[in-house]
């Protein structure tokens, strides 16, 4: 592309497409939304349940799956009539909707649905439609949240995040000119690279950095490690799984600004962000539904359902993470529920050589209070063997794994083979997710 069109693009284009296409829709929402979050927490179940009424009326009519699913189930139209009959109903799973893909569609859309695919611990990636609509509302539920920690849009923002192969197409690079974004690439960020990540982040000055956990982690130990101060933003936007305090706290000293934790996941994109008061995440529950299904009180599975996607309407899915519930009343005054932490990637089950399942919580508890380690994850390849991969950190030695091994004895038996791996990072799920242990032997992964 030519110098000159890059700067009409730049000058023009851009804007005009923005304010044509985004602005017509988002920044309408946005007001929206803005508005919603200052109702009280009844008025916003109020409004959440009008529109889940709305959508469920939608699937009846329209939506081949559910009409086939509830009949098998018994149930009428216009028996669901309260959120406790809407989380009576089944959750949805990853599998479920791969087998039907087709009847999660309506017959006669209202509007044009678009596509994306998510990723999958198989492998095999899942296609979700949406509306250009619940995409416009998506993307101002996004700047709403980010917004509460002074991450508004338009201002410089460095994201540290995941790239596809093959870096961005023409048109994400002029945007992010012409939205003063710049985009590192956290997939492959290595200690050797470090000096010139570190460079780029002074270079470009972010009033506001968005990222997932472990990369900001990861620059924030090597800038304490080298001494090196660098540029000062005005805030971490963290995002895509949990924010451990001790990890907060490193990456606070580091940058000297505050960290502010976002959730999220491909399939809904922001789900909940913590506001200035912390003391857990606002969840957009004028947005979303966002149920904590099983748990007992302590981590349970996070069940989504999108308000506004008519496109592939998703009743109660299952992302493959998890939340604890919690949170009560802010004091910034927002009517917006909350959620005390996200736990992050559902841990998946695996196998001792001796056949019985161990929990992924039991291989978490083996580490717990290890020192020397940063970071792990508990691999299964074969039944009668676990691939144990460490980060390092300060105080790591022979002793670190001896402990390791000893406390992962327990669960895995003495017929299955421990094998320690040490690495430099742990690698992320293409969202940006952390798995701690990974079965893969195992029929129908986590996602
Ligand atoms: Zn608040």
């Amino acid at each position: 592309m030519s110098r000159l069109y890059e700067s009409m693009f730049r000058s023009v284009l851009y804007p005009a497409y923005e304010s044509g296409l985004m602005r017509r829709g988002t920044l309408r929402y946005l007001r929206e939304y803005e508005d919603n979050q200052w109702l009280s927490a009844d008025e916003i179940l109020a409004m959440q349940w009008r529109k889940l009424e709305a959508l469920l009326d939608y699937c009846w009519e329209h939506v081949p799956y559910y009409r086939g699913r509830w009949r098998e189930l018994g149930i009428e139209r216009g028996d669901i009539r309260c959120m406790e009959d809407y989380a009576s109903l089944p959750v949805l799973g990853k599998d479920e909707i791969r087998a039907h893909a087709d009847d999660f569609l309506p017959r006669r859309p209202a509007q044009a649905i678009l596509f994306k695919a998510t990723s999958g611990s198989t492998g095999e990636p899942l296609r979700v439609g949406f509306t250009r609509e619940s995409y416009e509302r998506r993307i101002a539920v996004m700047y709403r949240g980010y917004g509460w920690s002074g991450g508004h849009h338009g201002r410089r923002t460095l994201y540290l995040w995941g790239q596809p192969a093959g870096g961005m197409g023409w048109k994400e690079r002029m945007y992010q000119a012409a939205f003063q974004r710049r985009t590192l690439n956290a997939f492959t960020m290595t200690t050797e690279r470090m000096p010139e990540y570190a460079d780029a982040f002074d270079r470009f000055q972010p009033r506001v950095v968005v990222s997932y956990v472990a990369p900001i982690v990861r620059m924030a130990r090597w800038l304490l490690d080298q001494g090196r101060v660098p540029h000062r933003p005005e805030v971490i936007l963290s995002a895509a799984e949990a924010l451990h305090e001790g990890e907060r706290a490193v990456v606070e000293q580091a940058f000297g600004c505050p960290v502010q934790n976002t959730y999220g996941c491909r399939e809904f994109m922001l789900i909940a962000a913590e506001c200035p008061h912390r003391g857990g995440l606002h969840v957009n529950a004028d947005h979303l539904v966002v149920e904590l299904a099983g748990g007992n009180g302590g981590a349970a599975d996070l069940v989504v359902t999108d308000l506004h996607n008519y496109g592939m309407p998703l009743l109660r899915y299952a992302n493959g993470d998890m939340a604890r519930p919690g949170g009560g009343s802010c004091a910034c005054g927002r009517g917006l529920p909350k959620i005390a932490s996200v736990e992050g990637r559902k841990l998946d089950v695996l196998q001792s050589a001796d056949g019985r399942q161990v929990f992924g919580e039991h291989i978490v508890y083996a580490f717990l209070g290890t020192s020397g380690v940063d970071q792990w994850q508990v691999v299964q390849d074969a039944p009668d063997a676990w691939d144990v991969y460490l980060v390092p950190g300060s105080g790591f030695g022979q002793e670190s794994i001896d402990r390791i091994a000893s406390a992962l004895r327990p669960a895995c038996g003495e017929g299955t083979a421990l094998r320690f791996h040490v690495r430099e990072a742990i690698a992320l799920t293409p969202a940006g997710k952390r798995r701690p242990t990974i079965n893969n032997i195992a029929a129908g992964g986590t996602g």
